[in-house]
């Protein structure tokens, strides 16, 4: 485990392993992985005012606003646990997020150290995509044939034995989701590409294989 305070974001296509990538360096690093989807999911439970607004427009299969998005995550760095460095998977999405995130990092004098980009072709996300699912309960991913629990039917994490897929996880809606992608969210690689943080990872390998290429650029 790592002493150094490490601030990392986690950037790709849906089915690029972020989040398995996020999961794994919490392991090793020490430092939380924080999906937007988790933080949301969290917001929702804690009853704030916000997570409750932002439950009610995802619940609806609406879009949550960048500033809605932003004031939750400006909420979730602020926690005391996420002083030694986190992970962020999912956010930022789109520019103004990024340009926000710097807002938000600059004033707790904690920037930014590495921006990784897992890259994988097409073809192959939409394999990655359909067959994922989730644990209930602590969010867990896994996947029917690359990544299936050591116990059949129960968490890994957290023994629960409750799983969700995501109702947009299948091949209709890939098309569409990575499009979204690439008009809002690849925008965002050059931004930080220009702050010469940006590390793009081959992202086609085994979840060993890319592991160990993001903690050699990290240093680990
Ligand atoms: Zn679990």
């Amino acid at each position: 485990m790592s002493d150094r305070n490490l601030r990392i974001v986690m950037m790709g296509p849906p089915g690029c392993g972020k989040g398995t990538q996020g999961d794994i360096l919490q392991e090793s690093l020490g430092v939380p992985h924080i999906s937007t989807g988790e933080i949301l999911r969290n917001a929702g439970k804690e009853g704030t005012e916000l997570g409750l607004k932002a439950k009610a427009l995802i619940d609806d299969g609406n879009f949550v606003p960048d500033d809605m998005i932003i004031a939750i995550i400006k909420e979730a760095l602020a926690k005391p646990e996420m002083q030694k460095g986190f992970i962020l998977d999912g956010f930022p999405r789109t520019v103004p997020q990024a340009e926000a995130l710097d807002v938000m990092l600059a004033e707790l004098n904690a920037p930014l150290d590495f921006v990784f980009q897992l890259q994988v072709p097409d073809e192959i996300l939409a394999e990655r995509i359909v067959g994922r699912y989730t644990c209930t309960q602590c969010g867990a991913g896994y996947h029917d044939r690359f990544k299936t629990p050591k116990f059949y039917g129960v968490c890994d994490k957290c023994g629960n034995t409750e799983f969700v897929r995501r109702a947009d996880d299948n091949r209709r809606t890939i098309k569409a989701r990575l499009a979204t992608y690439r008009a809002s969210t690849a925008p965002v690689l050059p931004y930080y590409e220009t702050k010469g943080i940006l590390y793009c990872v081959d992202g086609t390998g085994s979840i060993v294989k890319v592991k160990a290429k993001i903690e050699q650029i990290i240093g680990v």
